[in-house]
């Protein structure tokens, strides 16, 4: 089976450094198995977005030499292939509504949902209401390539977890899935960040019989305080002025090698040596500081 890699960032701000990690680890790690690297746009969240960023993510992408294989995927237009799992979900009982509230749910032990709603069969009315998947694949582990065995714990596994959330957007967890599966997506490499809720989308995928992907967590970033760099956080944006700089620094994060004269390299010329120089097994598996201002 040839490989397909993605890139899926959300359009809630420019790139910044932990972005570009991601960027060019899935990248690299497509190309350096002459596989296809897609770039999703996951505008399913209009409050967190801004209208400028998916143009700007885009030409971020360009500058660094990182090219995209086919047409760009916007969520925000696929609305209704995802409803049509909802409501295939909903009519097996494999999915259910839920009326629960943030504040009921965060008395529970470690605010995980106790599947409350499973058995009380809540029919939709004007009050905003969840849906919820009945877990019926819980997975209490998976291999990851970089990180190795994760073991979930019982309560994780077996939660019933939202796939449409009561401000009637669809859930991040649903659509991942949905989508990696429809663009025939062989591997997922990302930030370690999104590794506590894999569990939840390979049950997913196991509850649909669909072909489970590899993953890959890389590890990430973090500013001076150990919080994660992210749009949210206001991260400094990648500067575009000097591109050359930050693909160094990026490699160096992910424990690459340096081409010795890339002083002299043109940009396309570093991203092609690095693909050929692309070794998984010298990424740390641990998250680092990464000092800002050096961006
Ligand atoms: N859209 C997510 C983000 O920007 C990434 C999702 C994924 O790679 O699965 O954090």
């Amino acid at each position: 089976m040839s490989y397909i890699g993605r890139f899926a960032p959300s359009p809630s701000g420019p790139l910044h450094f932990g972005s570009l990690i991601t960027a060019l680890g899935s990248y690299l790690q497509a190309k350096a198995q002459n596989g296809k690297w897609l770039v999703r746009i996951e505008d399913i969240d209009p409050p967190r977005e801004c209208p400028d960023a998916p143009a700007l993510i885009l030409k971020t992408l360009e500058a660094f030499g990182l090219y995209w294989d086919e047409d760009v995927l916007y969520q925000s237009a696929c609305s209704a292939r995802y409803l049509e799992t909802l409501h295939f979900l909903l009519s097996k009982q494999l999915a259910y509504y839920c009326d629960c509230s943030r504040q009921r749910i965060s008395t529970l032990l470690q605010g995980q949902y106790d599947n409350f709603c499973r058995t009380r069969h809540l029919q939709p009315t004007n009050k905003p209401l969840a849906i919820r998947l009945k877990q019926t694949y819980p997975v209490y582990q998976f291999s990851d390539q970089i990180q190795g065995q994760q073991q979930i714990d019982r309560r994780n596994a077996e939660e019933d977890f939202i796939i449409h959330r009561k401000d009637n957007l669809f859930a991040y967890n649903l659509v991942v899935v949905l989508d990696d599966h429809a663009q025939g997506v062989t591997e997922i490499v990302r930030g370690a960040d999104l590794l506590s809720i894999t569990g939840k989308q390979i049950s997913l995928y196991h509850l649909l019989n669909w072909q489970v992907p590899n993953y890959c967590h890389l590890p990430l970033a973090l500013d001076q305080h150990g919080n994660k760099l992210s749009k949210q956080n206001h991260a400094t944006p990648l500067s575009l002025s000097n591109v050359k700089s930050l693909t160094i620094k990026a490699l160096t994060f992910l424990g690459q090698k340096i081409p010795t004269d890339w002083l002299d390299a043109s940009q396309d010329q570093l991203i092609n040596w690095a693909v050929m120089h692309w070794n998984i097994a010298s990424i740390p598996k641990t998250n680092r500081q990464y000092k800002i201002d050096s961006v």
